[in-house]
């Protein structure tokens, strides 16, 4: 199923909900309690909705497809959130995350942004696909200078689920868009008690709950939020290297036009002789190439010399995706490139 919302206020269906609620919220990340304004204003969230797993339920084939609207998913919470926290919801898109492009991307950015117009609003939700969220997330931090939190959540069981995790997810990440704590830190994920940055966040499991882990240090810092331009149209492509990985695909992406390539090497970021020719030969042409890697913790480094490790790639011109795993990389790569920006300094190398 594939639904997209145009984002334009007047087009947007929103509905207000004064939530009068008291216990804490969901599984613990961030509470409401210090959710007021300096006034007894009510703290006021925007829940932007995309689908996703948190918005689906089984059909009659038993697979999971979004048919669940934003309002529906913010009327399980009212007794999980804050009190005085008025909770408006937009419809932004109806997607399974696996389907998004980065128009669809655009659209979510267009959205936050939009509603941060809004001097009255403290925080922002996005509820949000799993397979993808690290990548949205990811884009709406590099492009995020307001104060004022973003925070992405999902789910990884149904809406119709028995003993369903969304509300859970989406009371929590309700709770801290309010926290003033959250303020100034960009964008954030929201999942299974867990509060991450945005910047480093990875789907670590396809089916338990604690769906999401980070490889960012504790000291990481977040570089300057870029003033936003339209991703749809940079094309970034994402190559898996192996052992024995043959040019051709470095090759093809060229040919097919690929302004940026991220490749996932191996270990600390190393691939092999061959295909270490093809992306050699990629930059001589002006494409910009990133090393990441397929293993799930610890820092891409040029560690190991050779045609294809990562001390000679980086001789050669190659950036290290650092923390960030190829998903992430490629939004910050394509950040880069369609604002015409260093990309070593999205990438938090500089
Ligand atoms: N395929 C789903 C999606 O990313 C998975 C989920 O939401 O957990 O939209």
């Amino acid at each position: 199923m594939r639904r997209l919302f145009c984002t334009c206020a007047a087009a947007i269906a929103a509905v207000g909900l004064l939530v009068s609620g008291c216990s804490s919220g969901g599984s613990g990340a961030g509470t409401a309690s210090a959710s007021q304004g300096p006034s007894d204003e009510p703290a006021k969230v925007v829940v932007l909705a995309t689908g996703g797993t948190i918005a689906s339920t089984h059909n009659e084939e038993g697979a999971v497809v979004p048919t669940v609207s934003g309002e529906e998913l913010v009327a399980t919470i009212r007794d999980r959130i804050g009190e005085n926290v008025d909770v408006t919801v937009r419809q932004v898109a109806e997607l399974d995350s696996s389907a998004m492009t980065l128009h669809d991307t655009d659209t979510v950015l267009s959205a936050i942004q939009d509603t941060f117009q809004d001097e009255s609003v403290t925080g922002v939700v996005v509820t949000h696909g799993t397979d993808s969220m690290e990548e949205s997330a990811m884009a709406a931090d590099v492009f995020h200078a307001d104060p004022r939190p973003v925070v992405f959540t999902g789910a990884m069981k149904a809406f119709d689920d028995p003993d369903p995790d969304g509300p859970g997810n989406l009371a929590d990440a309700v709770n801290a868009a309010v926290d003033p704590q959250h303020r100034g830190q960009g964008a954030f994920i929201s999942f299974g008690g867990d509060l991450l940055p945005a910047r480093g966040a990875f789907k670590q499991h396809t089916s338990t709950t604690d769906g999401f882990a980070s490889n960012a240090p504790a000291d990481a810092q977040r570089p300057r939020a870029l003033k936003y331009q339209p991703l749809a149209g940079t094309t970034v492509w994402t190559i898996a290297s192996f052992p024995g990985a043959p040019r051709e695909l470095i090759d093809h992406a060229v040919e097919s036009g690929a302004k940026g390539i991220v490749v996932e090497g191996m270990g600390a970021g190393n691939v092999g002789t061959d295909f270490a020719a093809g992306i050699e030969d990629a930059m001589k042409k002006g494409v910009k190439v990133v090393m990441s890697t397929r293993v799930a913790q610890g820092p891409v480094e040029g560690v190991y010399g050779g045609a294809g490790g990562a001390a000679t790639l980086f001789d050669a011109g190659v950036l290290g995706s650092g923390y960030l795993r190829a998903p992430q990389a490629r939004i910050a790569l394509a950040a880069a490139l369609a604002t015409q920006t260093d990309p070593a300094e999205v990438l938090g190398q500089q």
